[in-house]
């Protein structure tokens, strides 16, 4: 990579992958220049970003947050900051469903978007594909299973992949009895045993919908049918995925869980670059590698997600919106951890068959979801 460094637009610059990304982004920063910072609400964390980094473009998406009065507020930056001439790659680490708009509106600007968001490829993967072609963009993905992928597929011919195989590290409640897991608490469920990350994100991986997001992105990414997509528990998240060939020939990608090497390279592929940050690889440290069956029936989100993906329309949209507002009840602790697949499946019969082929259907069957699952739960 040569020329004039890259301008970078992180959207969700506060959250785990956000400072990951900074973090990447000042060690390359002869490759690369923050031009667009947005967060949440953590409007002290995003001041100090824009003071290091001194981005074109800050936007708070909370209002009544205070915020300089330079910076752009409400919900609207997202889609301003992603679509800015001065930025080629925009870095998606938003939380959920709300980054939909920013995607689709990078791609549609033939921007390359690194992608943490994987919400929005499940919400609405056909739109998101559609506008890719469109606009020229394209999606590369900041997940380290997805990435893993990606770079064990890169430059073959795709008729060539027979099957993925994705690996979960199985949670915090992978060993535990199935009628404890229903009875989780918020703090055990926070205590994720590989990887340190957001609190929703890590709420999915303990009840593994995060898996069934991952199988319906990389559906997607990867345009293999869900047939050819599996998962297998691997505690120790070394080995990031499998990807096997016609021939039976199976390639891995490997390493020591970190995020900055899945953010980095969503920025450079296909090339690599050096002085990563990342040690050396050593076998024997991290030896021994396992793998188990996923516990499918203890763990039900799995595969109520899979079945949403199977169903195509807007029932991943479905499925992902009634899970984040029931992951939302049970962190504010007024559901139970058993609750939010059944909040789950309860949206899913109620929307599973509503129509998607549209940005605004989506986003319909995304609103109804979240209320079924209130209304539920009386909340
Ligand atoms: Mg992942």
């Amino acid at each position: 990579m040569t020329g004039e460094p890259r301008g970078v637009a992180i959207l969700g610059s506060t959250g785990s992958i956000g400072t990951t990304a900074l973090r990447v982004l000042q060690r390359h920063s002869d490759r690369f220049r923050v031009r667009a910072l947005t967060a949440f609400r953590n409007a002290a964390l995003l001041r100090e970003q824009a003071e290091l980094f001194k981005p074109t473009f800050v936007g708070v998406v909370c209002n009544g947050v205070d915020p300089q009065s330079e910076w752009a507020c409400g919900a609207d930056c997202l889609v301003t900051a992603a679509q800015r001439g001065d930025v080629d790659i925009v870095i998606n680490a938003v939380v959920g469903a709300a980054g939909l708009d920013a995607t689709l509106a990078a791609v549609h600007a033939g921007k390359r978007v690194a992608l943490a968001n994987k919400e929005t490829l499940v919400m609405a993967g056909s739109l998101v594909s559609e506008a890719c072609r469109r606009g020229g963009g394209e999606i590369v993905p900041v997940d380290s299973e997805h990435s893993a992928i990606l770079q064990c597929i890169g430059g073959r011919n795709p008729g060539d992949v027979r099957r993925l195989i994705i690996t979960a590290s199985g949670g915090p409640f992978r060993a535990w009895p199935g009628e404890r897991v229903a009875r989780a608490t918020v703090a055990d469920a926070l205590q994720h045993p590989t990887w340190r990350m957001g609190r929703k994100i890590t709420i999915d991986s303990a009840t593994l919908a995060n898996k069934a997001l991952e199988v319906i992105e990389a559906h997607f990414l990867f345009g293999l049918s869900y047939d050819q997509i599996e998962v297998v528990v691997h505690p120790q998240s070394v080995v990031h995925s499998f990807v096997e060939f016609v021939d039976g020939s199976v390639l891995a990608q490997v390493g020591v869980p970190s995020m900055e090497l899945p953010v980095l390279y969503a920025l450079t592929h296909p090339e690599r670059l050096t002085d990563t940050g990342v040690p050396p690889f050593d076998p024997v440290e991290v030896s021994p590698l396992t793998f188990e069956r996923v516990r499918t029936a203890d763990f039900p989100a799995l595969k109520l997600g899979l079945a949403a993906g199977r169903l195509g329309g807007a029932a991943p949209a479905v499925f992902n919106a009634a899970n984040e507002q029931a992951v939302a009840l049970f962190l504010e602790g007024r559901i139970a951890f058993g609750d939010v697949p059944r909040g789950i499946a309860s949206a899913l019969d109620a929307l599973g068959d509503t129509p998607g082929d549209t940005r605004d259907a989506l986003v319909a069957a995304d609103v109804a979801a979240r209320a079924h699952v209130r209304e539920m739960f009386q909340c």
